[in-house]
């Protein structure tokens, strides 16, 4: 299966300048390609990748920053454009801006990279262009090299190779299934009654984001103290970040290690998090409660749960299945009935018709679970039935 492997880069200042250059041109292809690509719809006509590459290496000639990239990167990202503009459409693909965007480049073609380890804590990575580029050997690369993506993060630049790693799809595992609440209170909550947290930002952390935040507003644009100060927010945010991630992956882990079938809320993260404000005509209501669940929904990080549960359900012999959010939290999980006022707060659940008390949190995962082994069409995993088969068509409840 495929895999990433992520390093930390140590460039020597004249590489790094030439990675923020080589940032800088696949930028702009890829504003360049997206307004071609608006034009030609605007004119109801299409542009196709192949013909974007011709041009752009024509572009070549007149162009010496866009010369000195390596072409495969340029062409690289002419292909995630068309890639983006035919998933999500070519008015909803965004620009890229200096300033919202880390530099981020790939090098496709294994071909043209060579991994060495060169010491205990070091390796090297010889790049088109870039040349050997020194990083921190943390761990092996347990696999085929198949690509290798080059990023700016919290002010650091890293490496991520991806590495087909050999390991075949796991058969079913046969463990029983389990329903995953994300709730606002804890981060996970499951249908057994485990709930798993951690804090992603210690008080010391909190209380040195406000000040370099308070700093940054009295700060000059453009100055150099400003900048400074941007860099340690950077570094600040990117290691809640790193906290988050290792959670998410070691929750996903243990979930679907233990479980042939864990079963989510396909919450559209999206729509739930876009902020209540409204229109001029139509302002929305309770815009700062709004805002502050949004901070909490995004920092517990719901979306990227899900995606390392997919990941390693491959891996565990799991399955994940999404089911839509219907009343999963006002649901009496033992009698079935739907009232408001049995959720008596953020933590407690106790039903208006039955005497079911318990934790609001895992309430809802046992609803989940129930939700996930209706549209399944059986009632466990563990009964031997193949995982192989396909759902029945999904119903909203
Ligand atoms: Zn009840």
């Amino acid at each position: 299966m495929l895999t990433g492997r992520r390093y930390l880069l140590a460039f020597t200042p004249e590489q790094e300048t030439f990675a923020e250059r080589i940032g800088d041109a696949c930028r702009m292809v890829w504003n360049t390609g997206l307004e071609q690509r608006r034009a030609y719809r605007r004119r109801g006509a299409f542009v196709s990748y192949v013909e974007q590459a011709r041009q752009m290496a024509e572009a070549k000639k007149d162009f010496p920053w866009l010369a000195e990239a390596p072409s495969h990167t340029l062409q690289q990202t002419l292909r995630d454009l068309e890639r983006a503009c035919k998933t999500h459409g070519t008015w909803r693909v965004k620009w890229r801006s200096r300033r919202m965007n880390a530099p981020t480049f790939r090098f496709p073609d294994p071909r043209h990279i060579s991994v060495e380890r060169i010491s205990r804590r070091w390796g090297r990575v010889k790049l088109p262009k870039l040349g050997w580029v020194r990083f921190r050997w943390t761990r092996p690369l347990g696999g085929q090299l198949r690509n290798a993506t080059v990023l700016k993060d919290g002010g650091r630049w890293y490496i991520s190779f991806c590495v087909e790693d050999g390991i075949a799809e796991t058969t079913p595992n046969g463990k029983p299934a389990v329903g995953v609440d994300r709730g606002v209170k804890v981060a996970v909550a499951t249908s057994d009654g485990t709930m798993r947290d951690r804090w992603f930002v210690t008080p010391g952390e909190a209380a040195r984001m406000r000040r370099l935040q308070q700093q940054l507003a009295r700060q000059r644009k453009g100055s150099n103290r400003r900048a400074a100060t941007r860099a340690k927010l950077a570094r600040l945010n990117a290691r809640v970040r790193n906290r988050r991630s290792d959670f998410l992956a070691w929750t996903a882990d243990r979930l679907t290690r233990d479980h042939g079938l864990v079963v989510v809320e396909d919450l559209k993260i999206k729509s739930m998090t876009a902020s209540a404000k409204g229109t001029g005509d139509a302002p929305g209501r309770g815009v700062r409660q709004k805002a502050g669940l949004n901070r909490a929904i995004l920092s517990k990080g719901w979306g990227g749960l899900l995606d390392s549960l997919e990941h390693k359900a491959r891996y565990n012999g799991s399955r994940v299945v999404r089911v839509p959010p219907a009343y999963t939290s006002q649901r009496c999980s033992a009698c079935g009935a739907v009232d408001a006022k049995s959720r008596e707060s953020q933590a407690v659940f106790a039903c208006t018709s039955c005497a079911h008390t318990g934790n609001a949190d895992v309430n809802a995962a046992k609803n989940i679970l129930a939700a996930g082994l209706a549209v399944t069409g059986r009632g466990d995993l563990a009964d031997g039935r193949s995982v192989k088969r396909q759902p029945p068509e999904v119903k909203a409840a």
